[in-house]
Parts: C-alpha cells; sequence; structure tokens
C-alpha cells in the first residue's frame, strides 16, 4: 500500500527539466572543479551568445554537414519538404522546417542532431554526483547555468536541493530576468550566485540584449541580500567595454556587496553553431579584446578596490 509521502516522492521524481549540455571538469563557472548543467530557454537574445542553441525553450535540430553520408534518410522523414540535395550536399529550407525532429530521430549519422534532453531531477543529480570526488578536492561543486536557469526554475530548484542534501556546493549563473517569486525560491537552495550585469544603461542593454535592466539591476540587490554573489560582465567591444559603464557595474557591484566581479572576455568560439540552426552570427568580424586590454582593465579595477577574475 502506499502512503502519501511515496506518491509525492514519486511526483518529485517525474518533474523534468529540458537540458541541453552537462560539462564535467568545468573551471569557470564558480571555485574549484564544477560540474556545471545547461538548461534550454532563455528570455534574453544577446547579440554575442555564444550558445544560440540554449535560447529556444523547446527541443530543436542542428545540422553537422561535416557528419552527413548524404544516405537521403532525412528527406524521406520531412514532411515539409524542408530538405533537398544540391551539388552542395544535403540543404535545409528553414522557412519550410517546422522543429517536427523527424530527421535526427532517423539520421544514421549525426549528421542532424535534437538539440535539448529532457531529464529528471534524479538523472541530473545522479550525473552531478559521478563527480564529486572532484569537488571534495578542488573546494568545487555544481553550477546551474543556461540559456537562462530560471525559465525552469522549478525544475532547477529541485535539482540544486538535492543537490545540497548530498552535501555539494550549488552555485547558479543566471541573467537575472525573471520574476523575484521564482529567483527567491531557487536561490533557497544555492550557496553562490553569478549573476551576469551586461550594461549599466537600460537603453543600450535593451540593444544587446533584447530587454531592459531595471527588473534584472533590482534582482542582482536582493539576490545580494541574501546569497554570496559574484557580478559577471561579458565584456564585449565596443557594447559595454568603455571606462564609463565598467566604472558604474563596479560601483554597482560595490554597492550591492558582491564579494567578487569576474570579466568574461568576449569571444566567437560559438559563432560557427549560428549557421547550423539556420541563423546568422550577429557579431560577424567582431575581433577579440587583446588579452592586454583585459588584463589593464582588471588591474584598474583592481586600484579601485575591487576583487577581480579573468573568466570566461
Ligand atoms: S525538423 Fe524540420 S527539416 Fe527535420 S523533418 Fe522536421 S520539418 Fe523537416
Ligand atoms: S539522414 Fe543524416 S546522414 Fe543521411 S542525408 Fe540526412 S543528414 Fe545526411
Amino acid at each position: 500500500m502506499q502512503t502519501g509521502i511515496e506518491n509525492f516522492v514519486e511526483a518529485e521524481t517525474d518533474l523534468r527539466g529540458l537540458v541541453f549540455d552537462i560539462q564535467k571538469f568545468s573551471l569557470h563557472d564558480g571555485p574549484g572543479i564544477r560540474t556545471t548543467v545547461f538548461i534550454k530557454g532563455c528570455p534574453l537574445v544577446c547579440k554575442w551568445c555564444s550558445n544560440p542553441e540554449s535560447q529556444s525553450l523547446k527541443q530543436q535540430i542542428m545540422t553537422h554537414d561535416i557528419r552527413c553520408i548524404g544516405c537521403g534518410k532525412c528527406a524521406e522523414a520531412c514532411g515539409t519538404g524542408a530538405i533537398a540535395f544540391t551539388e552542395a550536399g544535403r540543404e535545409i529550407d528553414w522557412e519550410k522546417c517546422n522543429e517536427c525532429l523527424e530527421c535526427a530521430k532517423v539520421c544514421p549519422a549525426r549528421g542532424i542532431e535534437t538539440v535539448g534532453k529532457f531529464m529528471t531531477v534524479d538523472e541530473v543529480v545522479a550525473k552531478v554526483e559521478q563527480d564529486r570526488i572532484f569537488y571534495e578536492n578542488s573546494g568545487g561543486g555544481m553550477t546551474v547555468s543556461g540559456g537562462e536557469p530560471l525559465v525552469q526554475w522549478e525544475f532547477v530548484s529541485r535539482v540544486l536541493e538535492r543537490c545540497r542534501e548530498k552535501g555539494i556546493h550549488t552555485a547558479l549563473d543566471t541573467c537575472g530576468m525573471a520574476p523575484w517569486r521564482d529567483l527567491e525560491r531557487v536561490i533557497e537552495h544555492t550557496d553562490l550566485v553569478l549573476f551576469d550585469v551586461k550594461h549599466m544603461d537600460s537603453a543600450i542593454h535593451k540593444e544587446g540584449t533584447g530587454v531592459g535592466n531595471e527588473t534584472i539591476l533590482e534582482n542582482a540587490r536582493k539576490v545580494a541580500e541574501r546569497t554570496t554573489t559574484w557580478v559577471r560582465i561579458p565584456l564585449i567591444p565596443g557594447f559595454n567595454d568603455s571606462e564609463s559603464n565598467l566604472t558604474r557595474v563596479a560601483q554597482f557591484a560595490g554597492e550591492i556587496g558582491a564579494e567578487k566581479i569576474s570579466l568574461l572576455p568576449y569571444h566567437n568560439y560559438g559563432s560557427s553553431k549560428y549557421p547550423k540552426l539556420g541563423r546568422t552570427y550577429p557579431m560577424e568580424g567582431t575581433p577579440r579584446l587583446a588579452d592586454e586590454k583585459v588584463e589593464a582593465l582588471k588591474r584598474w579595477l583592481e586600484t579601485m578596490g575591487y576583487r577581480v577574475e579573468i573568466g570566461r
């Protein structure tokens, strides 16, 4: 006979989240060696996003032309006629694609793959637990990132809670764009929050990310009152790397009592993913920031009394 408690546990175990990656041995998502769980879905559309496959809250297809063996199975499975073969090989008419995922299901060579996997809380926690020894030896733990983890706040909250119950240090990497009631529930189970502050001017923030920064800054203040917080600044050339903006972000970090500032220099490592999703990389041709400039910005912020690290 089942008791009420067993029913509850069963219901909790059934809770599923859409995860697009679990990365082990992460060294830049909080202290020590960490496992980072990447949650799918994001309310922002940052022009420099290096994980464009994270933005949609749905499963989607991603193409890998180099793996395609030209068998034609994907075209046979496609009900919308979105796949054709030309001299250049297998091509997708993204306008016709309705993301039914059938092509990815039949592809024998992973020339088309499904991005995003529904996982239970137990499945995620079991993966995280595999590296417990490394967390213990390095002062590490697990980090939930994205995408934006708060779009699946209930699932994320349970994962963090379960990891904490098992004595694993928990961190949340967030853009901060979420209703406070959701964020509040998640940080109850979070030891450290890595909070992105991309620009202090709301109109410019909206230009780069699609949303203003009012909710984000308000949430950052509330989070830092309750939990250890690091302010993360993705350093984007020509967008937010001016001295005036960085001074304002650093002052804000100081005001809210952030423990540390992490500078995340722009890179274009994610640019090749855009065409694989039928998209165009919005920042094509943007040069990387020189290491010397990033080091100089770090030293400059340190002279103002901030604790600063260069991350990635
Ligand atoms: S996901 Fe798109 S391309 Fe693939 S079978 Fe469905 S409609 Fe066709
Ligand atoms: S099913 Fe896969 S391997 Fe075959 S043609 Fe399509 S993408 Fe290429």
